[in-house]
């Protein structure tokens, strides 16, 4: 594997939703209770304390909520992508999710554009969910 940036670090909680990336599914816990649709994913509903949750799979289309484009890398397996846009990615499920936006240049993000879900494979069992511009 020649992949140089850091790897998610997977825990019982996130496992599922790592699990769903490798098969291209945006998958997020949604309470029973409450119905709220929770990232990161946790033990309990962060707005009821229910612990009782079913998974989702997302649509994959959202909307930027904020976002910053990095020219500088803190680490050195992404200075080949500078310049390179991390968003705020407001879901149409509801959570805020931080991703990168690729296949358009950096000039051309703002706020409030709608966005897809555009898969990265960087390994065989390994696909980062990015997104791409709809407009
Ligand atoms: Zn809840």
């Amino acid at each position: 594997m020649d992949y140089t940036k850091p790897l998610p670090s997977v825990n019982a909680d996130n496992e599922h939703f790592w699990k769903g990336c490798s098969r291209h599914e945006l998958r997020f816990q949604k309470c029973r209770q409450c119905g709220f649709v929770r990232w990161p994913a946790s033990f309990i509903c962060p707005e009821c304390h229910s612990t009782d949750a079913k998974l989702i799979t997302a649509s994959g289309k959202g909307k930027i909520y904020s976002f910053v484009v990095y020219h500088v890398a803190y680490h050195p397996g992404f200075k080949d992508d500078l310049p390179y846009v991390v968003a705020l990615v407001e879901l149409d499920e509801g959570p805020r999710f931080l991703s990168n936006i690729v296949g358009c240049d950096s000039n051309a993000v703002a706020c409030d554009i709608p966005v897809e879900i555009a898969w990265d494979d960087i390994a065989d069992e390994w696909s980062l969910p990015k997104f791409r511009t709809l407009a």
